[in-house]
């Protein structure tokens, strides 16, 4: 019997109304295994009444009362991490291990949120003039929005909701429609630690549900994480429409490898984040800028490394890569492969065609690396999310950094280098919002914001951190006098008033 993923609304599951549903499949087989349903205006409407609703109370609730709840569900989310990595390579084909990955870089900002108490202390200035005193301090907004990709189902959503709700907020997520059931587990395990109904609202669903979420007149902020058209759509229209946003999108991240780098080293950092996942990462590298005379010896290296890695069904221990999420992405991600060498790449691996024995029904692909890859070659310049590593060639440390700083994304980048000057004037010269000193993926721990610059991100805060409180938050200040008795009575004065 198919499995059906409905809503979750006011503390309970909503099961779908509108009639509409939407497949999931298992991408290591290619079977639909699960329904899930997909809101319609009204349905939309129902959970941002029942967040609004919720937002009387919890918005007034202490620190001491959001923070206990917090603690009861990192405890229940680290007790339920293979239940829910199991969900998650369901259906998107991760493997076991990867989502396990997943999940504990979630909890880390449940970490963050169970300590906001510190977070969100604010700021006194006593006798800023006679007798004044100014308190800055920061208040929740009322019902947010959270909109994710289905890269990390788990983990992007907890990149948002941990301190929405910490803040004193009330949430709606409308998680992808390709791997709702992690979401669903979530507020389960937010219910069961004590959460009250109506905080924490799911909607599943399509532009439909999103575009509901972009103009519902109670719904204050909106955090967007997804490709970099939506993105720029999201940003856009929640703008026009008057509320907050953070809008992160797609990327290409580069690596820039140094002569003087260990190359082993490079190439195992270059197989790790351009292959894991299978490619499917924000934060993956698929572009390796050798500089001078090792690009040879580099390609030889990552060609040797990737060779050996096991693609299979993510539920296996033995795999180490899974298929990716969908037959149509699966093409697509192909024909970047097929079309290179008229491109003028060299096709060093070539990894269209794979099958897994068992699973010829899954959304397989092997590993493609494609060296000398020319700028102008499509492959090049558009984000695969697959495992495809492009390997570009120049002489000089300028050349590679002016690639870089000319392409349209800046989310994640690094240097491979045991040059200490080279890497610091890369840390200040390139344009992206994270950067990685012999660190792949450098996506920073909860308690510094995650976001990258250009077409990665639309809006002016990174997501978690202080960032992520900050934009949970809207800033007050207060300007507070208590005369003493024995004062004279000031008079009227029509100036501007002037601190003395
Ligand atoms: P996507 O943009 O297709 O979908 C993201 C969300 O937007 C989903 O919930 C989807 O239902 C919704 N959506 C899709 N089309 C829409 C439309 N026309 N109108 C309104 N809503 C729409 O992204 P995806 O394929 O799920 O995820 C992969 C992308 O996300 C990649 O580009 C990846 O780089 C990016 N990503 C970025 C980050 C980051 O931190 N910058 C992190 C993870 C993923």
């Amino acid at each position: 019997m198919t499995k059906i993923v409905n809503h979750w609304i006011g503390g309970k599951t909503a099961e779908g109304a509108s009639g509409t549903y939407g497949p999931v499949t298992n991408p290591a087989t290619g079977e639909v295994t699960t329904k899930v349903a997909f809101a319609s205006v009204e349905e939309v409407d129902a959970a941002v009444a029942a967040a609004k609703e919720a937002f009387l109370s919890w918005g007034q609730s202490s620190l001491a009362q959001r923070t206990a709840v917090l603690f009861r569900f990192r405890a229940l989310l680290d007790a339920h991490r293979d239940e829910i990595a199991e969900l998650i390579t369901a259906e998107h084909g991760k493997v076991h291990s990867d989502a396990l990955g997943e999940v504990a870089r979630g909890l880390e900002i449940v970490d963050l949120a169970c300590g906001i108490n510190v977070q969100l202390k604010g700021e006194l200035s006593t006798q800023v003039a006679s007798r004044v005193d100014v308190a800055s301090i920061r208040q929740p907004l009322g019902v947010v929005a959270g909109i994710t990709p289905f890269n990390f189902p788990a983990m992007v959503p907890m990149w948002m909701f941990p301190l929405a709700i910490a803040c004193g907020n009330t949430f709606v997520l409308k998680p992808s429609e390709k791997d709702p059931s992690a979401s669903i587990r979530l507020a389960e395990l937010l219910a069961e630690a004590g959460l009250p109904d109506g905080v924490f609202n799911v909607v599943h669903g399509d532009k439909v549900a999103v575009d509901r979420l972009l103009a519902h007149p109670d719904v204050k902020a909106v955090s967007f994480v997804g490709s970099t058209p939506i993105a720029r759509y999201i940003h856009t229209t929640a703008s026009a429409n008057g509320k907050r946003v953070q809008a992160l999108g797609g990327a290409k991240n580069h690596m820039l490898v140094l002569p003087d780098a260990d190359l082993d080293a490079a190439a195992d950092a270059a197989v790790s984040a351009a292959y894991g996942s299978a490619g499917e990462r924000c934060m993956a590298i698929s572009a390796v800028v050798a500089v001078g005379a090792i690009g040879d010896e580099l390609v030889e290296k990552i060609r040797e490394r990737a060779e050996k890695i096991k693609i299979g069904p993510g539920d296996d221990p033995a795999s180490e890569m899974g298929p990716l999420i969908t037959k149509a992405h699966r093409d697509k991600v192909a024909s970047y492969v097929a079309g290179a060498a008229d491109e003028g790449a060299e096709v060093v691996l070539d990894g269209t065609g794979h099958t897994v024995e068992g699973y010829e029904d899954g959304h397989w692909i092997g590993i493609s690396l494609l060296d000398k890859v020319p700028t102008d070659a499509k492959a090049y310049q558009d984000e695969i999310f697959g495992p495809v590593l492009c390997v570009l060639r120049t002489e000089t440390y300028e050349e590679a950094l002016e690639i870089v700083n000319a392409s349209p994304f800046g989310n994640g980048t690094a240097i491979f280098t045991r040059d200490g000057g080279a890497a610091r004037r890369f840390q200040l010269e390139v344009e992206a919002g994270m950067v990685g000193v012999n660190v792949p993926i450098p996506v920073p721990v909860g308690y510094h914001s995650f976001g990258g610059w250009k077409d990665s991100l639309f809006g002016d805060h990174h997501i978690y951190g202080n960032d992520g409180t900050h934009f949970y938050t809207r800033g007050k200040v207060v300007t507070t006098r208590w005369p003493d008795p024995a004062d004279a009575p000031t008079g009227v004065d029509l100036g501007f008033p002037r601190n003395h």
